[in-house]
C-alpha cells in the first residue's frame, strides 16, 4: 500500500486527509482493523494484544499519526486547578512527593504527543495510586541498585476520565470507529483508574532520556517489545536500544508492574479486572 506522508520530525510521520481516508478504507476492509492498537486504546487495555496480521509498520505508523483525528478548534477549556484537585481528592499521590528524584514530563500537559494537543492544560505533576507509588518506589530501589546513575523519567500516569472525554468529543469521526481511536471515556482504562504508568530511563545528572529505540508515542512495530527480536534482526532497533529497554522491564517486572507486547514505555500495575474491584475511575 501507497501512504502519502510527509515527516515532520525523526520518528513522526502524519498523512495528508485524502491519502488517509484512501488508506483507512484499505486497512478497514483488511478486517483485521480491530486489533490495531492506538495510543490511548492500547495504553488502557492492558491486555498483551497486538495485530497479528499483514499490515505494514508503515499503515501502523500512518493510522496512528493521523493528525486530523482532532478538530482544529480549540479543545474544551480545562481547569487545571480544579482538575489536580480532583486527582488528590480521589487520593492519589504526586510521584514527586514519594520520590523526589523521579523525573516527570507529562506529555499530555504538552502538544508533544500522538493528538498534538495540550490536554492536561497547566498540570505539571504526575498522579497515581499509592499503591502503584509505593511499586514504583520499589522499581526505583531496584534501578538504583543495578544503575545508580539511571532515573525514570515520567510520561504519564492518571488520566482522569474528564480528560478522556475530552479527548473522545472532540474526535471528529463517526462514534462507531471511535474506539479505535480512543478508549471510551465510559468504559474506563488503565490509565483512568491511576494503575498505568508510561515511562522511560534518563540520566540522573541530566535528565537526557536514554535512548530506547523509538519516542514515546510511537506506534510502528518497532516500538513494540515482543517484536524486538525481529526489529534487531532488520536492524530497526539496536542491542544498546534493547539493552536499555531490559533494563526498564527488569527493575519495573521486579516490583510486579506488567508490560504489554506494543508499547516498550507503558506498565500495568493491576490488571482490568482488578483494578476495577479496587478502585474508581477517576473522573
Ligand atoms: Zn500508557
Amino acid at each position: 500500500m501507497k501512504l502519502s506522508m510527509k515527516r515532520i520530525s525523526p520518528g513522526r510521520m502524519i498523512l495528508k486527509p485524502a491519502s488517509f481516508h484512501m488508506a483507512f478504507e484499505k486497512l478497514r476492509k483488511a478486517k483485521f482493523i480491530c486489533l490495531l492498537l492506538f495510543p490511548l486504546l492500547a495504553c488502557s487495555s492492558g491486555k498483551k494484544e497486538h495485530p497479528e496480521d499483514k499490515l505494514t509498520e508503515a499503515d501502523l505508523v500512518a493510522k496512528h499519526h493521523d493528525t486530523t483525528v482532532l478538530e482544529a478548534h480549540t479543545m474544551a477549556a480545562l481547569d487545571t486547578g480544579k482538575l489536580e484537585k480532583r486527582l488528590i481528592d480521589a487520593g492519589l499521590v504526586n510521584i514527586q512527593e514519594l520520590l523526589p528524584e523521579v523525573k516527570v514530563a507529562l506529555k499530555y500537559s504538552t502538544e508533544d504527543n500522538f493528538f498534538g494537543k495540550d490536554v492536561y492544560g497547566e498540570l505539571s505533576r504526575c498522579y497515581m495510586q499509592p499503591e502503584v507509588g509505593e511499586m514504583l518506589k520499589n522499581a526505583y530501589r531496584e534501578l538504583k541498585s543495578r544503575h545508580p546513575d539511571l532515573t525514570f523519567l515520567v510520561y504519564d500516569a492518571v488520566r482522569p476520565q474528564s480528560v478522556q472525554q475530552i479527548l473522545w468529543d472532540e474526535l471528529d469521526k463517526p462514534d462507531s470507529i471511535k474506539p479505535l481511536y480512543v478508549a471510551d471515556p465510559q468504559k474506563g482504562s488503565l490509565h483512568n483508574f491511576g494503575v498505568a504508568v508510561d515511562l522511560t530511563l534518563a540520566y540522573a545528572g541530566s535528565g537526557e532520556p536514554l535512548d530506547m529505540g523509538t519516542g514515546y508515542d510511537f506506534f510502528g512495530y518497532a516500538a513494540y517489545p515482543d517484536r524486538e527480536e525481529e526489529m534487531l534482526a532488520s536492524g530497526k532497533i539496536s542491542e544498546e536500544q534493547v539493552a536499555n529497554r531490559k533494563i526498564l522491564r527488569e527493575v519495573m517486572l521486579a516490583a510486579g508492574f506488567s508490560g504489554i507486547g506494543s508499547e516498550w514505555w507503558h506498565f500495568n500495575a493491576y490488571s482490568r479486572k482488578v483494578a476495577g474491584e479496587k478502585f474508581d475511575i477517576v473522573k
